[in-house]
């Protein structure tokens, strides 16, 4: 007998016969001897719902109660998954993540688990019943509803596989895997068989959001392995895992696009030290993350000031700000300015570590289609630029069709 994790996202229960039919995969998996816990999201379109409705009440809604709203969209389908269950005969308990013993900080919208206690799930495995976990939220020790940032139910899923050790963990979706890029801009892209957890790392930062890049952190530092499959097929999906010597031969696993990023800039910011330390720090307090950083010699060549940019997560984009303009009277910058209308294209392989120019052959890629780059950032296994968001799925296409086919 095994303990298997399935977690099924938003469009595979986005409505009442899509339940019904995670109903009767959740009822084939348990009829095969397993004990199977449920993660669910909110029906497709749910979230996005809610946070528009919190918008029309109010401009910037406490973050707290942004919480209490965003974690009834995931209550409402424990609730249906069970009584899916019950009518085929299936015994299911829902349990919200505080009652299935899911422990955050207290950073509402992006809180992180501290712990889990899995008591009452394995409680309810050993009398018979499936149990169905409400996937993108917890709670913090006094007890605050948290969210765990968009895609949580990801993260709910691959931290329950690690606290109750499950022996399977899968993640079904909409998709039949992890492809060589989004399915839907590139028609080209392929299912991959297996990806290494760095590589889906790297992946989910750049903005191929089949993952949330939080569950895969979590995945790699506690060994859960896991697959990504469809919840519409019964085709083998993506197996992500420990990187195997024979991943290195491939040099770019797979190509994404990010746009939901912002870029700010800061323009003539005095050059001297401690200013970049203060800005960032000031942004980290506010809990906003930062991705590509740039930082020039400005072209006022005589007074020794640069231009800092960076980008953000477009959603922390007006927070960003506040929080820079707060900084003025400090730093002393002449203003700043930023830019919604750009993304984030990457490519990603662990193979890159052995072999050379692929960098220089994306860049050439880019220019054959007239597609400027405005910044650059690199890792060991990553390129990113920064382009207009309008040439976006253009350029994409071009770099999936040179590295990838
Ligand atoms: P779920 O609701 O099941 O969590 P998501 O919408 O969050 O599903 O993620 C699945 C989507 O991710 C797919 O529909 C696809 O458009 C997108 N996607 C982006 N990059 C990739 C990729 N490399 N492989 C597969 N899907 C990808
Ligand atoms: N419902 C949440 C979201 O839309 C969490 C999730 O679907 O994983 O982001
Ligand atoms: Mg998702």
């Amino acid at each position: 007998m095994a303990l298997i994790v399935q977690k099924y996202g938003g469009t595979s229960v986005g409505d009442a016969d899509r339940i019904k039919n995670v109903a009767r995969r959740v009822a084939e998996s348990r009829a095969g001897g397993h004990q199977i816990v449920v993660v669910v999201s909110a029906m497709s379109g749910v979230t996005d719902s809610l946070i528009a409705l919190a918008k029309k009440v109010a401009d910037t809604p406490p973050e707290r109660e942004m919480d209490v709203l965003l974690a009834t969209g995931e209550q409402t389908t424990i609730a249906l998954m069970a009584m899916a269950l019950h009518a085929i005969g299936v015994p299911a308990v829902s349990l919200t993540g505080a009652q299935a013993g899911i422990v955050t900080d207290g950073v509402h919208t992006k809180a992180k688990i501290k712990n889990i206690t899995p008591k009452e799930t394995h409680r309810l495995l050993d009398a018979g019943n499936v149990v169905i976990v409400a996937g993108f939220q917890g709670q913090t020790p006094a007890g605050q509803i948290t969210t765990l940032g968009r895609g949580g139910s990801d993260l709910t899923a691959i931290a329950l596989a690690a606290a109750l050790q499950a022996d399977l963990c899968q993640i079904y979706t909409d998709v039949e895997g992890v492809y060589t890029a989004d399915p839907r801009i590139v028609p080209s892209a392929r299912k991959l068989d297996e990806i290494a957890y760095d590589e889906m790392l790297e992946l989910a930062g750049s903005g191929a959001k089949v993952m949330q890049l939080r569950s895969v952190e979590i995945a790699k530092k506690f060994g859960v392995v896991f697959e990504v499959r469809s919840s519409m097929s019964n085709q083998p999906g993506t197996i992500v895992k420990e990187e195997t010597r024979s991943m290195e031969d491939i040099v770019v696993r797979g190509v994404a696009l990010d746009k939901n990023q912002a870029k700010l800039t800061l323009v003539g910011v005095p050059d001297r030290p401690g200013i970049a330390a203060r800005t960032f720090r000031a942004l980290a307090e506010a809990a906003i993350s930062v991705d590509v950083i740039v930082q020039n010699v400005s072209h006022a060549a005589a007074a020794p000031l640069t231009d800092l940019s960076f980008t953000v997560d477009k959603p922390d984009l007006a927070k960003a700000r506040l929080v820079i303009e707060g900084l003025k009277a400090d730093i002393g910058f002449q203003e700043v300015t930023s830019d919604e209308s750009i993304c984030k294209l990457s490519i990603v392989g662990v193979g890159m570590r052995s072999h050379v120019g692929v960098a220089a052959r994306m860049f050439e890629t880019l220019a054959a289609e007239g597609v400027n780059i405005g910044m650059i950032s690199t890792s060991e296994i990553k390129v990113s630029v920064v382009i207009d968001i309008a040439q976006g799925d253009r350029a994409l296409r071009a770099v999936h069709s040179a590295f990838l086919g």
